[in-house]
């Protein structure tokens, strides 16, 4: 593959952001941002790891890629600018197949207002994906999940389990009409996720909110928050939010799915009581559903732990998550 003809082709005939002062074509880029926090996550795709050209159209693998580093940047509350593209790619693998997981970025680059600056093109054995993404954020407001507090409300956008549940009916080659909604939503959860972008920004004027994205499942996400924070976090397994599609499951794939299904890019949080009205209203105002799933205390035998309470009892909800289908592993891993 000619190098420098696929970059010809996958750069942006011109840049949106004005923070940026020389994009493609030098040696590095160079943007300049002033008075905020710059953020930058990355995040990595491996060819039958993350993704397999099976379920997943090449569009859609650039897609995805830039949704989920895009969901990095919600859940820190940044707002995102620039990205970054490195490839590994195997002989085998067309620039025509390239080019359309580039066109699939552009879609969601151009709803975002973030432009393409750089990255790097190598050939190897394996087919690897890995984007770099920019963004900033006024001081004091980057959102960190070390931020929850004894008695705030634990909520979560959106619904949970869907895009696991859609990666099942791929996976098992399930005919899904286009009629059928309910699981043709499950499908474009997983092939087409909605970083929470937008409604994080919105959160702005509230002090304090903690904020994780559901990359790995929210039994995970919320371990994660319960550990940085040092607190407890107790939810109700009744308030966990489920789309109509996940209800078709039988009741042990939708529990597995919800708590610890990954990439739903849905965000969870905690907020102070006082503030949880103004959250509802940024969801109702942007039309993303905002749920109460349960609460943040403080007990110093529990903290770092999640709790579920369900049909009057109360367990303790397993940290595992989503572990990728690799080779080596097929399903989870318990880490406790
Ligand atoms: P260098 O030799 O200086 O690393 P390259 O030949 O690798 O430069 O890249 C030339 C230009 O093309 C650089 O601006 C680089 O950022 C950009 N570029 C290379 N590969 C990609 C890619 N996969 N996606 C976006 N930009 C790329
Ligand atoms: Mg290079």
């Amino acid at each position: 593959m000619d190098e420098f003809s696929l970059i010809n082709q996958i750069q942006q005939s011109s840049y949106k952001r004005d923070e940026l002062v020389r994009g493609i074509g030098d040696d590095a880029a160079v943007f300049r941002i002033t008075q905020k926090n710059t953020v930058v996550a990355v995040d990595t795709f491996v060819e039958g790891v993350h993704f397999t050209k099976e379920t997943l159209e090449p569009w859609q693998i650039g897609y995805r890629l830039l949704a989920v580093n895009l969901s990095d940047m919600a859940a820190m509350g940044a707002t995102p600018l620039f990205y970054l593209v490195s490839l590994i790619i195997p002989s085998d693998i067309a620039s025509t197949y390239v080019v359309e997981i580039f066109s699939g970025m552009k879609v969601l680059a151009q709803e975002y207002g973030i432009d393409l600056i750089g990255g790097d093109t190598v050939s190897g054995s394996e087919f690897v994906l890995s984007l770099t993404i920019i963004g900033s954020v006024p001081e004091e407001k980057a959102r960190y999940r070390s931020d929850a507090r004894d008695g705030d409300i634990v909520f979560v956008t959106g619904t949970l389990g869907d895009a696991r549940a859609g990666l099942e009916l791929l996976l098992n080659k399930d005919y899904v009409s286009p009629e059928d909604l309910l699981r043709q939503n499950l499908i474009r959860k997983h092939q087409k996720p909605s970083p929470r972008v937008s409604f994080a920004k919105e959160l702005r004027p509230i002090e304090r909110v903690a904020l994780n994205d559901v990359s790995d499942g929210i039994a995970n996400e919320l371990h994660e928050i319960a550990a940085s924070s040092d607190v407890t976090i107790e939810i109700n397994d009744t308030s966990i939010p489920v789309s109509d599609g996940l209800r078709m499951f039988s009741a042990e794939e939708q529990y597995e799915f919800k708590y610890f299904g990954g990439e739903d890019f849905e965000l969870v949080g905690t907020v102070a009581e006082a503030d949880f009205p103004s959250v509802r209203k940024i969801g109702e105002k942007l039309a993303v559903t905002v749920t109460e799933i349960g609460r943040v205390t403080y007990d110093i035998e529990r903290n770092g732990k999640v709790f579920i309470h369900q049909g009057g009892k109360t367990t303790r909800l397993p940290k595992h998550g989503y572990v990728h289908r690799s080779r080596e592993s097929n399903g989870k891993i318990n880490d406790d």
